[in-house]
């Protein structure tokens, strides 16, 4: 009984804890906030709607590529439409990734993608079983799983990342240019960067 009682207190203490680390971190983003709002920080990156360079990327949610990827490739705000997923890779013909494409080239006037992986992607050989088992341990349950693979999800499967990212890139560009619902006149390149230095490596060349 002892035990249960210092157990529920501590985990009171630690959510209490976690919880305040969440509301600080909002804190501390509403309070720069307001300050850029009010010293018009905003001023320098005003922009049109429309990518000024007509181009969508395609790229990997790796915190490495933040803000080294624009800079690598010299784009400003306002210069492209920036696809972000882990991995960078399509996961439907009919997802949200397609769809962002197909609305950049008919509502936004792009005419370029480029769809750009990285060395060292944490999708790299992601293994389903691993993620599986984390699942688990934060407390979703074992049934919860079982039913989601009685209802036809192969949860590691979807969880799976890629054997090789040139692989996966080809696999992209090859799904945009063959689309049925993208014109034939879009230019699709496939590139691997390099998170470290930024340097780029073309894996398809879509002029060719
Ligand atoms: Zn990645």
């Amino acid at each position: 009984m002892f035990v249960r009682i210092q157990d529920s207190f501590l985990l009171n203490v630690m959510t209490t804890l976690y919880k305040e680390d969440i509301m600080s971190k909002l804190q501390e983003i509403l309070d720069y906030n307001k300050l850029f709002v009010e010293n018009k920080e905003y001023v320098k990156y005003i922009t049109s709607k429309n990518p000024n360079k007509k181009l969508v990327i395609l790229s990997c949610m790796d915190t490495r590529l933040t803000e080294l990827l624009p800079k690598a490739l010299n784009l400003k705000n306002g210069d492209a439409k920036f696809i972000k997923n882990a991995g960078a890779s399509i996961m439907h013909p009919f997802g949200s990734i397609i769809r962002s494409i197909i609305v950049a080239v008919y509502e936004f006037k792009a005419d370029e993608v480029l769809v750009i992986g990285h060395h060292g992607c944490g999708m790299s050989n992601l293994n389903g079983d691993e993620v599986l088992e984390k699942i688990v341990q934060r407390g979703i349950s074992k049934e919860v799983i079982e039913t989601l693979c009685n209802a036809g999800i192969d949860i590691k499967k979807w969880l799976h990342g890629f054997d090789s990212v040139e692989e996966s890139i080809k696999e992209s560009v090859e799904l945009i240019k063959s689309h049925p619902l993208i014109p034939k006149d879009i230019v699709v390149h496939g590139l691997v960067i390099d998170p470290e230095t930024g340097k780029l490596e073309v894996v398809v060349n879509g002029y060719e």
